[in-house]
């Protein structure tokens, strides 16, 4: 029979593993994951999971062991990292053993980004992991007085959890505005305003020189010269790709596994999916590499099928889209933030606590923000996907704005 060789068992390759089943494949299908648990969903991590007070710690698993092995049929290899690839002997080096695959997908994702001199200080974590989310809920349900280093999205939502729960919060973040690489710093600026509202210390524009303590964590020095008292130190500093394992498999490794637009890594029969692939967006005509969730599952489910019938390889083309719960607001992106110009075309964040923002490039509508307006976004994605011209998006908006006045 052949045999299907997935690495990385979370969502793209949970996605690739039900893929290929759905698709037909009756051979042999081996998932390998390095951390011990089943497949489970990040997103809550640094949301719900954060906010339950004394929880019991129940991960957001998305299948039981039995749907997997059972009704999916799939080996699981759980606990353990794949170390090496072998394209010529078309083979997987896990632990001792070495695994032949006939079609592989690469979903080993991403992992957090390390501040220097964080290492072997208790109290200081970052949040990729369920043990990460774990150990922070932990320091939180002890009232600890928390710093968070970094206003991206991580950071930004570990913050507002901290405040639901009542807690002293400190967010440091070294570019002008939080989220700058997410919406851009204009939208970031308006955005701060959450954190403002809800009693967060938002420092921007000053960097961590230093986390200090014995052992444990105790002050975090700030570049302008303050120091913090801190009893956790949570870093939301982002992610790199896991492509260290693929060292020396011949693959291009340029910020991720660079494949063309079917995922394709350019060794036969190997594709890759999520958070570690970057792949050639034929809609944007660019190399992308994202780190949203509909795009990991979305690739793991493609990847999978293209592995399995290269002949039949179809492209993967996507308006990347993410969403955030920070407080009480959602926020949601579709697009690219990096604009010419952005324009609020309906509400304003800090009157109304909504707002949706439109960014240009060129003549062309590239991106689009929704705050609090969850119905909206997906509007706009459906314009940007069809190449709406920015005249066109600005239209769109004012009969939108009509229809609900
Ligand atoms: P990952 O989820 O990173 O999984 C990769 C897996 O591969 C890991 O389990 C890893 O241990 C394993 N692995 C790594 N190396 C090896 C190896 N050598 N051998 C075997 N296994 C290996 N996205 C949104 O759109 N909205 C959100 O609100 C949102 N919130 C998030 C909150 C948090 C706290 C985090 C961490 C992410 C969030 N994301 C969000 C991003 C989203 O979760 C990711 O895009 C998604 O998890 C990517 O899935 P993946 O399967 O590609 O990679």
């Amino acid at each position: 029979a052949r045999r299907l060789v997935v690495v990385g068992a979370s969502l793209a390759g949970l996605r690739a593993v039900e893929a290929a089943r759905k698709d037909g494949f009756d051979g042999r299908i081996t998932l390998v994951g390095a951390e011990p648990h089943l497949p489970y969903d990040r997103p809550p991590l640094s949301k719900q999971f954060l906010e339950e007070i004394g929880a019991d710690g129940t991960p957001p698993t998305f299948r039981t062991e039995e749907v997997l092995r059972t009704d999916l049929g799939v080996e699981l290899l759980l606990g353990t990292p794949a170390t090496f690839l072998d394209t010529r002997n078309r083979a997987v080096g896990v632990g001792e053993r070495t695994i032949g695959y006939d079609a592989l997908v690469i979903a080993t994702g991403a992992t957090a980004r390390q501040l220097p001199g964080m290492q072997g200080l208790d109290g200081v974590h970052t949040l990729r992991t369920l043990d990460d989310a774990v150990a922070i809920r932990r320091a939180l349900d002890k009232g600890a007085r928390t710093v968070v280093v970094g206003a991206g999205f991580i950071g930004a939502e570990t913050a507002a959890a901290a405040r639901k729960r009542g807690l002293d919060v400190v967010v440091v973040e070294a570019q002008p505005t939080p989220l700058v690489r997410a919406v851009g710093e204009t939208m970031g600026g308006a955005l701060a305003s959450l954190h403002l509202r809800h009693g967060t210390d938002l420092r921007c524009g000053v960097s961590v020189i230093a986390l200090e303590g014995e052992g444990r964590v105790e002050r975090v020095r700030l570049s302008d010269g303050t120091a913090l008292d801190a009893d956790l130190v949570v870093v939301g500093a982002g992610a790199v790709p896991a492509t260290d394992w693929l060292a020396g498999s011949g693959l291009t490794l340029d910020n991720g596994v660079v494949c063309d637009e079917t995922l394709f890594t350019g060794a036969e029969d190997v594709y890759a999916a999520g958070d570690v692939a970057r792949w050639h967006n034929p809609l944007f005509d660019r190399p992308m590499r994202l780190e949203h969730w509909t795009s990991a599952a979305e690739q793991g489910d493609l990847a999978a099928r293209n592995a399995l019938n290269p002949a039949a390889a179809r492209g993967y083309s996507t308006v990347p889209y993410f969403w955030s719960d920070q407080y009480d607001t959602r926020i949601q992106f579709v697009g690219i933030p990096d604009a010419d110009e952005i324009a609020v075309v309906d509400g304003d964040i800090e009157r109304d606590h909504q707002c949706v923002a439109l960014y240009r490039a060129d003549n062309r509508l590239v991106g689009a923000l929704a705050v609090n307006r969850p119905t909206e976004i997906m509007k706009y994605r459906g314009l940007i996907t069809r190449g709406a011209s920015w005249a066109d998006g600005l239209t769109f908006a004012q009969t939108r704005r009509k229809a609900r006045d």
